[in-house]
Parts: C-alpha cells; structure tokens; sequence
C-alpha cells in the first residue's frame, strides 16, 4: 500500500510510523509512506503557503496553489488512483469501519491543514473525503494523518504476526475487546481470573464474550445499538 503525505511537516508523519508494527510493515515493503512539502511548491522569496482570510479575522489560510502542486506531484508519482482525504475536525469521525475499509484500498493522499485549515476552494475540487479523529481541535493535521497511517497498517495483510491480530480487537465486532492476563498467575494485584487456567476453550471463550459485552454495556452502552447480536449473546447479557 502507497500512502503519500502532504503537510508542512511530512516528517512528523514518517517519525510517528516509523515504529512498532507499522515500521516493520515498512520494512518489510508492505507499506511504502512518501511525504510532500508545499513549501516546496511555493513561489517567491518566502515560499508563502499561507495569506490572511478574506473577509478579516485571526489567523491564516493554507494557499490553493502550492497545495494544488503538491497533490498533483503525488498523483503523479504512481499511477494507480488515490483517494485524497482531508484531515479535519469538520470530517466524519475516524470509526475502525471506516479504517477497514482505507485499508482496503492501495492509495491513499492525506492532506494536512495548519492555520485555520486550507482554502475551501481546494477541499471542493480535489478532496474525495474529509476525515476527523475526534471532537477537538488539533494546531495541524499531522497526527490525525499519523493516526490514519497506523490504524490502517496494522490491518493490512501480512503487517501483524498471528499473535497480535486484528480480528479480537475492540470494534472489530461491534464490542470493546475482553480484558487480558500474561503471567504470572499469583501476584500482589491480583490472580489470574481461573477461567483462562481451566483448558476449557468453550468456557473461556464464553467468559470473553462475556466480559466483552459486559464492557460495552458499562463503557459504551451506544456500540450495543449498532453491534449484531446473537441470540446467545443476548442471554449472557441478560445473566
Ligand atoms: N479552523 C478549523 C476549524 O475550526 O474547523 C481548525 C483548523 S486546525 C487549527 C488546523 C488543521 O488541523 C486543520 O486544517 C486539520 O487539518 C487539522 N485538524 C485539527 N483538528 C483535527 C481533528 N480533530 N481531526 C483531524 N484533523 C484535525
């Protein structure tokens, strides 16, 4: 997979996934990640990427134009077709669907803002998908981007060993995931709950689920309305 950058600080983004899982996936060629400068694209003596809004009031807004550069050179460095996405607070919320469905593709361009954000003209023409990662607000869309690039390479095939797979974590299925034990079984905090030492994999599985459904019921009751169970989970929910 291709995810090209553009931002002020395209090496922020590199920094951020050059760890863990996701700097294996880069090492091992299952995730190739290219940063673009707009500054690069400006012209003049200061490389202006920035002006004051029309219409006045604080702040500044990011140029058209070495933006409009900036995606084209993206464009056309491979030409397989890219989704391009906005990284904004006005975007809809980051949810694992939608990253599941990111991951699915072999481009992605992640545009990000600085300032007030960019030049609504530019959003109109070029932007396939304004995107959120919550209800604050950030001072640049580096680490949303950042958080898009991890979220969605770490589901890409191949990127995580058998032992951290992505299918049992929380969302996946509608529900948070289970709480998780490593040894040893006796410590001061606490024992290891019995369950997991019985053997029994109905029994632990059903303790999972269980502990599962319980979580989303007491941490975020509203998965539980979009979440599809089964006639057995409603009958753990209920014991
Ligand atoms: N004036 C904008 C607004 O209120 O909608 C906020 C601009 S913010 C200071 C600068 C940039 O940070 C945005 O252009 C966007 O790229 C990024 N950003 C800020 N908050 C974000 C969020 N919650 N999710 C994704 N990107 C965000």
């Amino acid at each position: 997979m291709r995810i090209d950058v553009i931002s002020l600080f395209p090496e922020f983004v590199a920094q951020c996934a050059a760890f863990g899982v996701v700097g294996r996936a880069g090492e091992r060629g299952l995730l190739s990640l290219h940063g673009w400068n707009p500054r690069d694209y400006a012209e003049g003596n200061y490389r202006r990427v920035d002006d004051r809004p029309f219409g006045g009031g604080p702040g500044m807004v990011m140029l058209i134009e070495p933006l409009r550069a900036s995606l084209r050179a993206a464009r056309d460095a491979d030409p397989a077709p890219a989704k391009v996405i906005y990284l904004s607070p006005q975007g809809a919320p980051l949810t694992q669907a939608k990253v599941r469905e990111l991951a699915g593709r072999e481009r992605l361009i992640l545009l990000c803002g600085r300032y007030e954000g960019v030049d609504e003209r530019l959003i109109q023409a070029e932007v396939d998908e304004e995107i959120s990662i919550g209800d604050y607000v950030l001072s640049g869309g580096e680490l949303a981007a950042a958080v898009v690039v991890d979220a969605v390479a770490r589901l890409r095939e191949g990127v995580l060993n058998d032992a951290e797979s992505a299918v049992q974590d929380s969302f996946e299925d509608g529900l948070l995931d289970c709480p998780h034990y490593t040894r040893p079984v006796e410590h001061e905090l606490g024992p290891v709950p019995g369950v997991l030492m019985s053997g029994n994999h109905a029994q632990i599985a059903r303790w999972r689920r269980m502990q599962a459904l319980g979580r989303t019921w007491q941490r975020r009751p509203d998965l539980l309305d979009e979440a599809t169970l089964s006639k057995a989970d409603r009958k753990l929910l209920a014991e």
